[in-house]
């Protein structure tokens, strides 16, 4: 019986991440197209919640394999292997596709994306994960809340043990990193021992 309950989850999820890869809902709207980047596994224990994938992204699709990528997994503590393995880590942005730049930098992710696929993604997960918060869309998205980032991100415990939230990693966020130095001396080991405990 059991058997039969995780091939049936095994099926789902992957019926479910090819519908998506096909998607093409907004793709009037997208610049370069539709490509959808997302990974998960029904076993994931932590979902990386971001914004959208950048240029970069839409060009290799992968997601985080940048100097943003590199500066999260140093801040998660772990290394690509463990990162790239869907049974660890979700990858699943507010807007799966890159949605095109403005003047001041990537525009914001497609606002038909998370309505119409998160709650079918995360309702596959078994493992009651923990949700990775991932700059101010996915935050506003999930916490449903007018706080700022700093603010959130400086009562950070209060949305424990579910969410964890973070600035973008982005090098362009250097001026945020230099204001605030209490986050790499005080969050992050806390953020490294959450993603230690899930892992484990
Ligand atoms: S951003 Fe989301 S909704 Fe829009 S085409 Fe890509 S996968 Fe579909």
């Amino acid at each position: 019986m059991r058997v039969i309950f995780w091939h049936i989850k095994i099926e789902t999820i992957k019926k479910l991440l090819e519908e998506i890869r096909d998607c093409s809902v907004c793709k009037p709207f997208l610049p370069l197209g539709a490509n959808p980047i997302i990974s998960a596994s029904y076993q994931s224990k932590i979902v990386l919640a971001s914004q959208a994938p950048g240029k970069i992204a839409h060009e290799k699709s992968i997601a985080w394999d940048d100097p943003s990528g590199k500066r999260l997994r140093e801040w998660l503590d772990v290394d690509k292997k463990a990162f790239y393995n869907p049974d660890n880590f979700a990858v699943l942005p507010l807007g799966f596709c890159f949605p095109g730049k403005s003047k001041t930098g990537d525009l914001p992710p497609r606002p038909e994306c998370a309505p119409l696929w998160h709650k079918k993604v995360t309702d596959q997960f078994v493992n009651d994960p923990l949700y990775i918060l991932i700059g101010n869309h996915s935050q506003r998205y999930y916490l449903k809340d007018n706080l700022s980032l700093t603010e959130r991100i400086k009562n950070f415990e209060i949305y424990l043990p579910n969410y964890f939230v973070l600035p973008h990693p982005s090098p362009v966020n250097h001026f945020w990193m230099n204001k605030n130095k209490w986050f790499e001396t005080d969050v992050i080991p806390i953020l490294q021992n959450e993603i230690k405990k899930r892992l484990k």
